[in-house]
């Protein structure tokens, strides 16, 4: 048109008419367009597209950018609900381990935790430094490292409460950092009855060591005087050789004693299946501790007017009965000369437990011995254990066999006033086949 009219091939005033119809024409087809155009950015703006009015729509290309919009929604809802789904997954897998585990970031603030180390911590300790929660130099000194680009390690610490926690922390450093800025993440893990089983197996074999080394220690010295000084001497040789025979079967019977316990601990998890009558187990026992009764100054008796059948193991059994009768026998006879005292033995069932019970009139055992009489080698008096032949693993080896036999030890006792020892074990039930 300009060209036009500047060569004045056209008269102005009809270009500029024509120019005037030619925009109004313009402008009413494309009204539409740009009408939808205005729509679908309206819809698209909306940030509750479920809630978003879908707009009527005039052309076929706006239409067509609307179905891509819906679909594009579409799937990023999809995606976004899986996202959600997913981290819900991991925060109840992180909820669900055993262990207490936080997360620190770069500054070692704590900046997350799982449910266990809320259960240990309390809720309130967001967003502190890790010292104001554990303050083991070598924990804090391990967290520090790792947040200086160093690798991960584990540092062993005691927390005072609850009851002493000995703890494991691993502290590792995550690959690229985590939501909020976690840098670094510290797991606890309970030690506490591992230690004690260490230190148990440690103090055990200590023990059994020196219980071995005192009798064998006092063999070799008597040998030495045998081959030596005493050489010539019958009446000396007589004497050390019969010392030499207690020492030895002292020896004997504590390696009786490891091995049994030992055997009873290799099947602690296995049931016994025998049917095994108490009230002959007893009596079979106290047959044989006659001679000792007679020994020690020790009147023994036994009430079990019935059969009063468990499911057991009746070599184990066997053991029970004659550790705790044996130990009344020893530590409650009257001594030499003296007019015995009672040691009574009562078999008997109660409802659905059978009971055997055995009560002697001897020193008693006080109060605070009481809850460790079944330790490996716990003894109230070594020296008077030792003479009378003990070893100190009787009642460590009663309470195993009980607990294989889903029974109980119970210990009533005062100094002065004698002791009752009875174990409790299960009745066997109507599946009695036959008696032993
Ligand atoms: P030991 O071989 O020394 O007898 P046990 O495990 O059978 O070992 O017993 C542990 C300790 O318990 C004994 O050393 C003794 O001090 C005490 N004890 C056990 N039975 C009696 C009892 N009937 N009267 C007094 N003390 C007892």
């Amino acid at each position: 048109f300009v060209v036009l009219v500047v060569a004045q091939a056209i008269p102005i005033l009809p270009a500029l008419a024509a120019l005037a119809v030619l925009s109004a024409a313009t402008a009413l087809l494309l009204r539409p367009y740009i009408q939808d155009l205005d729509d679908v950015a309206r819809f698209a703006r909306d940030l509750r597209p479920e809630e978003a009015p879908v707009p009527a729509l005039r052309t076929d290309i706006a239409n067509d950018l609307l179905t891509a919009l819906k679909l594009s929604r579409r799937e990023f809802r999809t995606q976004s609900e899986e996202v959600a789904a997913r981290l819900k997954f991991h925060e109840t897998l992180f909820d669900s381990l055993p262990s207490p585990i936080l997360l620190l970031d770069r500054q070692r603030r704590i900046i997350g935790e799982n449910a266990a180390a809320r259960k240990v911590f309390g809720r309130q300790q967001r967003d502190r430094d890790l010292a104001a929660l554990l303050r083991n130099p070598d924990l804090l000194d391990a967290a520090d490292q790792v947040l200086a680009g160093e690798p991960g390690g584990a540092v062993e610490f005691t927390l005072p409460s609850p009851a002493n926690t000995e703890y494991r922390a691993m502290v590792e450093p995550l690959p690229r950092p985590g939501p909020g800025g976690a840098a670094a993440v510290l797991s606890l893990h309970d030690i506490t009855a591992l230690k004690r089983v260490e230190q148990m197996r440690a103090d055990f074999i200590a023990n059994a060591s020196h219980e071995l080394r005192t009798p064998l220690a006092a063999l070799l010295g008597f040998i030495e005087t045998l081959q030596g000084p005493a050489r010539n001497d019958s009446v000396a040789r007589e004497k050390f050789l019969g010392i030499m025979q207690q020492q030895a079967t002292r020896m004997a019977r504590l390696i009786d004693d490891l091995l049994s316990l030992s055997r009873i601990e290799r099947t602690r998890h296995v049931p016994p299946t025998e049917a095994v009558d108490l009230a002959l187990v007893a009596r079979h026992v106290v047959d044989g501790l006659g001679p000792l009764a007679e020994q020690t100054g020790a009147r023994l008796t036994i009430d079990a007017p019935a059969a009063v059948v468990v499911t057991g193991d009746r070599d184990e059994l066997l053991r029970v009965a004659e550790n705790l009768i044996e130990n009344a026998v020893k530590y409650g006879g009257a001594g030499d000369g003296a007019s015995p005292k009672p040691v009574r033995v009562r078999v008997s069932a109660v409802g659905a437990r059978a009971f055997f019970a055995v009560n002697d009139e001897g020193p008693g055992i006080a109060a605070e011995h009481l809850p460790r009489l079944t330790e490996r080698f716990y003894r109230v008096d070594a020296g008077d254990s030792r003479r009378k032949g003990g070893t100190g693993l009787g009642l460590a080896i009663v309470k195993h066999v009980l607990t294989r036999h889903r029974g109980r030890l119970y210990v009533d006792s005062r100094p002065g006033e004698g002791a009752t020892f009875t174990a409790e074990i299960p009745l066997r039930g109507d599946d009695v086949l036959s008696i032993k």
